[in-house]
């Protein structure tokens, strides 16, 4: 028997138990620091954390979504939906540090 050390995809936590399977038998994990569930092995690049850094590196490097997706082997519209919601997240960020600095002055 082989142990494999889980660590949560967000948190890095190493407190996860097995929840349930995908409907192709791959088991999926859940996070009871933070609540995520996720695989350890994904079948479709797009939805591996290590894809979603290579998106954010080659878009603030210049790469265009077209280069992104061929180069990566993902599609167009999962470039997007990341780089949305890294739109999102920076708005939000940006909105929380605008009120920090408004609430020391
Ligand atoms: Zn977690």
């Amino acid at each position: 028997m082989v142990l494999i050390a889980a660590r949560c995809t967000v948190c890095d936590s190493e407190n996860v138990v097995k929840c349930g399977t995908q409907s192709n038998g791959k088991q999926r994990l859940k996070c009871k620091e933070c609540g995520r569930t996720f695989q350890l092995d994904y079948t479709y690049n797009g939805a591996r954390a290590e894809t979603k850094f290579s998106i954010i590196k080659m878009s603030v490097n210049g790469s265009g979504i077209r280069d992104i997706s061929r180069v990566l082997g993902i599609s167009p519209n999962t470039v997007l939906d990341v780089l949305k919601k890294l739109k999102i997240f920076l708005s939000m960020s940006t909105r929380n540090m605008q009120t920090l600095t408004l609430d020391k002055k």
